[in-house]
């Protein structure tokens, strides 16, 4: 098949996910054939860095033989078999134990779905039955965070803090509040130091659980560092602080890892790095290196103590997909957290991490429409302004970022441009190389200055 049949099958009858349907129907695809390490093929043949590892989550890279042979293996031994009704498979019983061990705080049990959204969707449904079994029927609120983003599904995207996630499809749902994003630089009030706003941030969601009554209020859900809406990495003692207020109201914390669970902030979980003791955890992407895709639930002894009692009141936990626990997912899973640990791909992604620091400091520090440079671990992200002082957002949002981007991308490398902030980020796989991270943020910055002489 011809490059130009397969980009018109595309254009005709692919329902691609986040695009723009029209703008698609007229410009067709991107096609890509190959990938290894960073670096991806497209079908003419031209190659890009890939500077976001798909979507945060390629961390051992493209086309690792120990994984395809892995996966082939367990094909051959057991594609498939479901989990409903106690049925069980190696693999995930393995990684369940796993999963338990590595997790911080005292965890108990993992349940498996398929995407970070499903998994949040999983994290309401029981935190509701939780509080079903305890007789607490009037605690369902949950309280998520502006620029938080938590996948699409009718709880999960209306879980998100970003508009767009909900225009046209009559969300968020009525039970779903949100808490201000941990953004010292955009959110801070003007001489307020970072511990001054870490403690307005504690009593504004004291004030906001009070005023909605501590009685309605079941959960609150937060990304350890806030990755999607715009690499928000939380102030010193901000979780603490946080933490204290859920404690007292009998609020459970959900951790949603799925960016940063497994190495992505330099430590196996973003909950370690940044101080957050979770009521349960959300895990995804990096789980799986997004070979298959695989999702977990991780839920601590005394959450799970309740919902286990739940089937004296309840019967059957009625909640599971086809794909729940899938032996090649799990396997996926084994191989590349056996791969992560063997190689010390934590190690180096902070490695990589503080030189990708570095160097996006030295291309974008200073320049005129740079807002803030900032990440942790190997996580980087660039935000630009129209005016520094005062401090004012380009309007419509996105438009210098996403012209870089795309710029960026005719010149090799692919970034990635937030929604809802200028910022584009930066979250390549665990194994690039330092040349490769300059080539990644030589390119950007070229981009930066081709997009500025656009502009005028
Ligand atoms: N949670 C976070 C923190 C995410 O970044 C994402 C996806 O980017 C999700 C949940 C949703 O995951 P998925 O796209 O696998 O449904």
């Amino acid at each position: 098949m011809t490059v130009s049949s397969v980009e018109d099958l595309d254009r005709q009858y692919f329902f691609h996910p986040f695009t723009h349907a029209r703008d698609h129907e007229r410009s067709g695809p991107l096609t890509m054939v190959s990938g290894r390490g960073s670096t991806l093929v497209d079908a003419q043949g031209k190659e890009y860095l890939d500077a976001m590892a798909g979507l945060w989550c390629v961390n051992i890279g493209y086309g690792n033989e120990e994984m395809a042979d892995a996966l082939a293996a367990q094909t051959r031994q057991l594609a498939y078999y479901h989990t409903f009704a106690s049925m069980g498979n190696e693999p995930v019983a393995r990684l369940a134990h796993r999963l338990v061990t590595d997790a911080p705080g005292d965890m108990a049990k993992v349940f498996f779905g398929n995407s970070g959204s499903d998994a949040n969707d999983t994290q309401v449904k029981l935190v509701w039955y939780y509080n079903n079994v305890l007789g607490r029927p009037e605690k369902k609120k949950i309280i998520s965070r502006e620029r938080g983003y938590h996948g699409v599904t009718v709880m999960s995207g209306s879980l998100c803090g970003l508009p767009g996630m909900h225009t046209g499809f009559d969300l968020p749902l009525p039970m779903v509040r949100f808490a201000r994003a941990p953004h010292h630089r955009f959110e801070g009030l003007e001489g307020e130091t970072e511990e001054q706003f870490v403690a307005r941030l504690a009593q504004e969601l004291d004030d906001l659980i009070v005023a909605e009554g501590p009685e309605t209020v079941a959960a609150f859900i937060a990304e350890p560092l806030q990755a999607a809406g715009g690499v928000i990495v939380p102030p010193a003692g901000y979780f603490p602080a946080i933490q204290e207020v859920l404690r007292r109201h009998d609020v459970l914390l959900i951790a949603d890892e799925v960016v940063c669970g497994f190495g992505r902030t330099g430590e196996w979980f973003g909950s370690t790095t940044f101080g957050v003791e979770p009521d349960l955890m959300t895990v995804a992407k990096g789980i799986t290196s997004a070979y298959v895709p695989l999702s977990a639930v991780i839920v601590s002894s005394p959450v799970w103590d309740v919902i286990a009692s739940g089937s004296e009141k309840f019967g059957l936990f009625s909640h599971g997909y086809t794909y729940s626990a899938h032996p090649l997912a799990a396997t996926a899973a084994m191989t590349n957290l056996d791969i992560v640990e063997r190689d010390g791909l934590m190690g180096q992604a902070k490695a990589r991490g503080d030189h990708l620091a570095q160097r996006l400091h030295a291309a974008f520090d200073g320049h005129p429409l740079v807002a803030e440079v900032r990440g942790h671990g190997l996580v980087g992200a660039v935000e630009f302004a129209e005016s520094l002082e005062p401090l004012r957002r380009f309007e419509p949002r996105a438009k210098v970022s996403g012209a870089i981007v795309k710029r960026a991308r005719e010149l090799g490398v692919i970034t990635r441009a937030l929604p809802n902030a200028d910022t584009i980020s930066f979250s390549p796989p665990f194994v690039v190389t330092e040349a490769e991270l300059d080539q990644m943020v030589a390119g950007t910055r070229q981009a930066l200055d081709d997009v500025c002489r656009e502009l005028g």
